[in-house]
């Protein structure tokens, strides 16, 4: 499937202990499905996902609304642990990390 957020751009498929995640090259963005945001935030491999910090292109792009590509549907914005913005699918409950978002949440 393709990123929420960057035109054409094919995510590459990760497989950790208990989540299958896809990853964007170009971005570095994290597609989750529902659920495993929950799980990924108190594993204790999670940090080793995302170690990056925000970028200036993680900046920009958390102001894009995404879309799933999956059910071809935009993304809802919200706000998860220490608001940060995530996109959420209304269809299938996928969560769209910017680069860094998940690091940031499970620092504090
Ligand atoms: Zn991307
Ligand atoms: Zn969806």
């Amino acid at each position: 499937m393709k990123c929420p957020k960057c035109p054409d751009q094919a995510m590459e498929l990760e497989t950790w202990p208990g989540a299958e995640l896809e990853r964007c090259p170009r971005c570095q963005g994290l597609f989750l499905d529902a659920g495993e945001l929950e799980r990924l935030i108190v594993a204790r491999y999670g940090g080793r996902i995302d170690a990056l910090g925000f970028t200036p292109l993680s900046d920009s792009q958390d102001q894009k609304s995404g879309t799933c590509d999956r059910c071809r549907k935009e993304m809802d914005p919200f706000l998860g642990p220490h608001n940060v913005r995530l996109d959420r699918c209304p269809k299938c409950s996928a969560v769209f990390l910017d680069q860094g978002e998940l690091a940031h949440m499970r620092s504090q």
